[in-house]
């Protein structure tokens, strides 16, 4: 089984003319409300390509937590670990202009609530730990310190960017970064690397076997202590990429946990997420076990 120990948001989302500027109101389409949050996106895109999946993290107890989970609860994701708090349920405000680009306010309301205390007692029944950076730096590096400890495999998207954490890195056996990500990690470390194959190999050196680099249409780049896996982009014609960099991480983590060798999963990772850009939004865009396997007979 995998453990999630991550994000849930609601996403309200509004299609606007343009983002208002400071002080103005722009007048918008009718808002759209969807299950978010880097959590349990990932969680629902690795229970969709058929891995058992719970997920650790916590909700309040307001009208948003029933859109916040309905994605989970769909996709069968185990929710005994799921806390119910005093305190807003995580919403994502969304703003996205005619021009395509967007604008996010996070609240991360209950999701900043969660704390140590709150982490499974029991690891044993989980094989890997699918961790995020929605949660505070506390609770993802005692997951991952107590994970590691108890012999899972722990794999961590370090996204959004922010400051690095030694101690995190330390803990994790699978570090994986968009371009962006990876600037900020690169610059932490003083990594010498030249390029991005560089930079990731420099990482390895922080205590990762693994370190993937998601390269939008370009495909990814993974590299460990004695190989490099290049592999290109699944041609798809993207619609919206929103929630490709989760699909990619949820899906090459169920891979891994159903026994898949590494290059094996880092191609189904791509190809979902792939799949993923061609529908809109994030979760419901998550392609199901039966589609991926069909585009992957291709
Ligand atoms: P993030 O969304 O976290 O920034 P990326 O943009 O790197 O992550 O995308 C994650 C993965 O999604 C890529 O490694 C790739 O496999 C897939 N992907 C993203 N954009 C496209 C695209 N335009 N065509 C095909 N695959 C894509």
């Amino acid at each position: 089984t995998v453990l999630v120990v991550g994000s849930v948001n609601a996403d309200l989302t509004v299609r606007a003319p343009s983002i208002p500027a400071p002080g103005e109101t722009v007048l918008g389409e009718d808002a759209r409300v969807s299950p978010g949050g880097k959590g349990a996106n990932q969680a629902v895109a690795a229970a969709r390509a058929g891995a058992s999946v719970a997920l650790c993290g916590a909700v309040g107890r307001d009208p948003f937590r029933e859109p916040a989970l309905s994605g989970l609860t769909r996709a069968g994701v185990d929710l005994s670990g799921l806390h119910h708090l005093d305190a807003p349920t995580g919403l994502a405000l969304i703003t996205v202009a005619a021009s395509g680009e967007n604008a996010i306010t996070v609240a991360s309301g209950a999701n900043a609530r969660v704390t140590p205390a709150h982490l499974p007692a029991d690891l044993r029944g989980f094989t890997h730990l699918l961790l995020q950076g929605e949660l505070s730096p506390e609770v993802t590096r005692e997951a991952a310190r107590r994970a590691h400890a108890a012999g899972l495999t722990v794999l961590h998207n370090a996204a959004p960017a922010r400051t690095p954490d030694p101690d995190l890195l330390a803990h994790t056996h699978h570090l994986l970064v968009n371009e962006h990500e990876l600037a900020a990690f690169a610059s932490a470390f003083a990594s010498g690397g030249e390029d991005v194959a560089g930079q990731a190999r420099d990482l390895l050196a922080g205590g990762p076997q693994a370190v993937t680099v998601t390269l939008g249409a370009q495909g990814s780049l993974t590299v460990t202590g004695d190989s490099a896996y290049r592999l290109p982009a699944f041609p798809v014609t993207p619609v919206d990429t929103t929630g490709a960099g989760d699909t990619f991480c949820g899906v090459l983590t169920a891979w891994l946990a159903q026994g898949h060798p590494l290059p094996d999963a880092l191609h189904a990772a791509g190809v979902a997420a792939a799949l993923a850009c061609t529908r809109p939004g994030a979760q419901d865009a998550m392609p199901s076990r039966e589609e991926l396997a069909a585009a992957l007979a291709r």
